[in-house]
Order: structure tokens, then sequence, then C-alpha cells
């Protein structure tokens, strides 16, 4: 998708194509199990798997948004007051009538209340946060110099760190119990919880980051439609925000909004093509939360669990996990 919008190029620029997955144990380091990425990801699935700063992700999406004449952007705008009026959407600020209001506004939309009464939901976990230069001692101690993604498992939490900014660096993703705090990332996480955590763990020298946050995750339960025909439709976070663990939230509103252009163009109105889209993209969504909420049991599980989980990982060829990843990285438009 992001090849067909022109996207890619910008993006492989700072992108970095990590070798493989490694699902590792916190405790000692020693690797479980290893998904083959790099070449081969590009060949079984028709596009390389790629890691990038969201940052970098937002630049290229902007180059390709300031090059197209058909679209224009406003920042700093608050998105609120919108009148519905038939089948058609105005706002005080723009004499302009439109065919459809897109809601992408994340985890805490304001504009999913006109769609349901449901609303995101605290999962009991906190994602911790933080950037680590690709050459500090910690860095290259505890994920070497080959490009790969490591995912850590612990009981209880795990930890998640893949490399970013052209190989300059690692995002460090902590998973950890805890309650409610401030929506959105807080600067200045309490280390004292990560500190505990990584007791015992190969990972306790990553304390040193730089710039420890954190985020209190949300998810928003299956709605029973995201849209309110026939001009408003939730997208992305709004509609269905996943927790992480599949990593899977920003790539599912990046085919939404792929999905959603081709079912507009094909539809012969724009309640049609609501449909459509909440036909393709429900059972989609749900698989990809089903994965996620098996991550987080296999991920954080201790004990017996835990080894049944290492024993059956250990007898998983490489051939194999990439095939158990074909509906995942391999899923085509229809
Ligand atoms: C710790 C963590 C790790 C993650 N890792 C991954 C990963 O590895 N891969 C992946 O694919 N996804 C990942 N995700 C998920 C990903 O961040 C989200 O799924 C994605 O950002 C959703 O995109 P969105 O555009 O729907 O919403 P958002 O990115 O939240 O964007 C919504 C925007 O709307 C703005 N907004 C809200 N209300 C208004 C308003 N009234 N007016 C104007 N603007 C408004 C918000 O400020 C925000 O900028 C992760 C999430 C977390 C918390």
């Amino acid at each position: 998708m992001l090849r067909n919008l022109g996207i890619l190029d910008h993006l492989q620029k700072i992108a970095v194509q990590p070798q493989a997955v490694l699902l590792r144990s916190a405790r000692d380091g020693s690797v479980k199990s290893r998904l083959p990425l790099g070449e081969q990801a590009q060949d079984r699935w028709g596009a390389s798997y790629l890691t990038c700063h969201r940052a970098d992700l937002q630049s290229a999406l902007l180059e390709c948004v300031t090059a197209n004449r058909g679209i224009k952007l406003k920042l700093d705008a608050l998105a609120q007051g919108f009148c519905f009026t038939g089948d058609r959407v105005s706002h005080p600020l723009s004499d302009a009538q439109f065919d459809l209001l897109l809601a992408a506004d994340g985890i805490w939309s304001g504009l999913r209340k006109e769609v349901t009464s449901l609303d995101a939901r605290f999962v009991g976990r906190i994602a911790y946060r933080a950037m680590l230069s690709a050459d500090h001692p910690a860095a290259r101690a505890i994920f070497g110099t080959t490009p790969n993604v490591h995912a850590f498992m612990a009981a209880g939490f795990h930890t998640v760190a893949y490399p970013v900014s052209g190989g300059t660096a690692y995002n460090l993703v902590v998973v950890l119990p805890g309650n409610e705090t401030q929506r959105g990332w807080v600067q200045g996480a309490d280390l004292d919880e990560l500190r505990h955590a990584f007791k015992s763990t190969i990972l306790a020298p990553l304390i040193a980051a730089d710039g420890w946050s954190q985020w209190p995750l949300y998810e928003v339960p299956p709605l029973e439609s995201w849209s309110r025909p026939p001009n408003l439709l939730l997208t992305g976070d709004a509609a269905h925000g996943l927790t992480p663990f599949a990593a899977q939230g920003a790539a599912m509103a990046i085919e939404d909004a792929s999905v959603l252009a081709g079912v507009l163009d094909d539809a012969g109105s724009v309640a049609e093509a609501l449909a459509k889209f909440e036909r393709q993209r429900k059972p989609r969504i749900e698989q990809v939360r089903r994965r996620a909420g098996f991550n987080s049991f296999a991920w954080h599980a201790a004990g017996p669990v835990a080894l049944i989980r290492d024993l059956v990982l250990k007898h998983r060829t490489g051939a194999k996990l990439m095939a158990d990843f074909d509906w995942l990285y391999g899923w085509r438009e229809d």
C-alpha cells in the first residue's frame, strides 16, 4: 500500500530492514524463537518488513501529501462543531458541504460518541517508552550489531526493542501492569517500577536510555458499527484501537485508509461504500485483536505455561513461523 501511494521510497531512506524478530527470555537473553525477515520477508510477503520512528513515517506521509495538489492540509485545527444536515456535513469555519466526515481522531476519539455509547477502556497496563543510541554499550551488549527486532518475555511483562532512524537508535517499549493514569504520553516515567521489573533480567542496563515516558494502554471494544450513515465513519484507533501486542494499530489505520479509498472509488454511493468497508475490515481487525490477546498471554506467561511455550517455540522452524504470519503480513486488499 505504501508503495502504491509513493510513500515507500521516502520511507526506505530512513527505515531499517531488520533481519529477524527474536523472541528472547528476559531473564538470561536466550533466543527462544527466530522469525526470519530481511530478504525472506520480501520474497514471501511481497514487501520488506521495515521498522521506523513514528516521526519518520509521518514525514514520509507529509512529503506525499504536500506534493498532492488534491489535498489541502490544515494543521493545529481542532476538529469539532460539525453539522450533519441530511446526507451532507459542514463546518462553521468553511462554506463547503461534504459527503463524508472521516473521524481519525485516535483512541480517545471525541467523534466516537456520535456513533456509539461505548468508549475506550483501560486494559490494566502501562507502556514505558525510551530511545537508546545503537552505540550505547547497553545496546551493543543486549542487541548486538545485526539489526533485529527483540521481544523479551518475562512473567507478567514484556519489552520490545527495534532499530529506527537509519539504525542509529533503538526504540524501547516495556509493558508493565499498572493503574490508570493521565491519558497520553507522560514525560518522566516512574523508573522505580522499571527497575523493579528489570531486576533479575538482562535488561537492567536499559534504564540508562534517554527520556523514559509512559502511556496507559486502552482498547476500543468491538463496535457493532463504525459508522453513522450516510456521512460519518470512524477509522483507525477511533474505530478499533487495539493493544500494541501485535504491533499493528498504525498498520491497521493505514490499511483502513487504503481500503476506504478503493471502496469509495467502486461503490455507487457513500452509504454503500461504508457498508462494504465495514464488511471487509471487521474480520481482519478481529483477527489482529485475537493475535494481540494471544501474544499478551504467551509473552507474559510464567511457570509451567512458560515452559510449554518455550518447548513449542523450540520445535518451530523459521519457515513454519513465517507461514504462521502469512495471514497478517501477506494480506492483500480484495
Ligand atoms: C506503546 C505503543 C506502541 C505501539 N506500537 C505500534 C507498532 O509497533 N506498530 C503499529 O502499527 N502500531 C503501534 N501502536 C499503535 C499506533 O500508535 C496507533 O494504532 C496509531 O497511532 C493509530 O493511528 P490513528 O491515526 O488512528 O490515531 P492517532 O495516531 O492517535 O492520531 C489521532 C490524532 O488525532 C488528534 N485529534 C484527536 N481529537 C482531535 C480533534 N478534535 N481535532 C483535531 N485533532 C484531534 C490526536 O491529537 C492525534 O494526533 C502502538 C501504540 C502504543 C501505545
